[in-house]
């Protein structure tokens, strides 16, 4: 059999875009991430997109990629290769990304949701490697994620699965961006750890060095309450306690070997997964309290890794 060639993987972040070339052991080569500035609009960024995927090619001096992964926030039809109109690109209205990537590259391409893009990566090459039920955490500007069910990933009816982010861990409490109330997401993003702060801060008198912050943000308040602020410790004890309510029933009802958290706000490490790993082991039913709990071992690389899952799978797929 020839050597697999290695594929070329895009990520469309609100915030940064991400592309690198990666070869079939999961390591990435020439990996670029800039600002997405997604003030400029689809077309713009969409150009500049393509031209840090250009330059990742050049500089890991590959020549010839089998396909191109995209990863990038929804909604978006991934059957179709559209992104219909992702929540953190405003304007990006039925934009034909894998059209434009296939003829911007010469080869075939494939979409997927970032967080389905990152629980493929963290299944194939990071800490769910094997496992033959894993589920993955997204915990970051909102909280996404996604399980793998008998090897596979369990994608839903339409796709559409995965939604761990709006498990309702307090019903009838806040309001969540998906327009429900009590969604874990509302309580344990990053963005709503941030708001739970500022709420309590200007409700509560008490001293707190997050005071001093402006804006308050997750990492300070992960900071702080490591520090042994108690105004902090209050907003991060609420944020462990519904992560760990949600990660506790999600083991109970598919009994996964590993559980894998990752995003942005589990750069706090053991500050978050301890408790969650201690509320798993005591509060599960047994077995399913077996379930080791993890943190990601891809970082911010996960989402281009995970793309490249899929570019690989497409050209094998297609026999490229
Ligand atoms: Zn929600």
């Amino acid at each position: 059999m020839p050597p697999v060639m290695p594929v070329l993987a895009l990520d469309i972040g609100g915030t940064k875009l991400a592309t690198a070339v990666v070869t079939p052991d999961g390591r990435t080569h020439g990996f670029l991430s800039e600002p997405t500035r997604k003030e400029r609009g689809p077309e713009e960024v969409i150009a500049h997109l393509f031209d840090l995927g250009h330059r990742s090619l050049a500089a890991a001096e590959v020549a010839e990629v089998s396909a191109v992964g995209i990863s990038c926030g929804g909604p978006l039809d991934a059957a179709r290769g559209v992104l219909t109109g992702p929540l953190h690109l405003p304007g990006w209205i039925d934009i034909p990304i894998v059209e434009l990537t296939r003829r911007a590259f010469g080869v075939p391409a494939v979409l997927e949701n970032d967080a389905t893009a990152a629980v493929l990566g963290e299944h194939r090459y990071g800490a769910a490697r094997g496992a033959e039920i894993a589920l993955y955490l997204t915990i970051s500007t909102g909280v996404g994620g996604g399980a793998i069910i008998d090897g596979r990933l369990h994608r839903g009816a339409a796709g559409n699965g995965g939604e761990f982010g709006h498990l309702t861990v307090r019903p009838g409490g806040r309001l969540c961006q998906c327009g429900r109330r009590g969604c874990l997401e509302a309580y344990a993003s990053g963005t709503n750890i941030a708001e739970r702060a500022r709420d309590l801060l200007a409700r509560d008198d008490r001293p707190s060095v997050l005071r001093h912050e402006d804006p308050v943000r997750a990492e300070h308040v992960s900071r702080a309450a490591s520090a042994g602020d108690v105004l902090a410790r209050e907003v991060w004890d609420e944020t462990t306690a519904v992560l760990s309510q949600a990660v506790t029933d999600l083991v109970n009802v598919l009994e996964p070997h590993v559980v894998v958290l990752g995003g942005g706000v589990t750069r706090s490490g053991a500050l978050l997964i301890d408790p969650v790993r201690d509320a798993v082991r005591t509060g599960a039913l047994p077995p399913a309290a077996a379930a080791r709990v993890t943190l990601a071992d891809l970082g911010d690389e996960v989402c281009v890794v995970g793309a490249a899952a899929l570019a690989f799978d497409l050209a094998e797929t297609l026999h490229v």
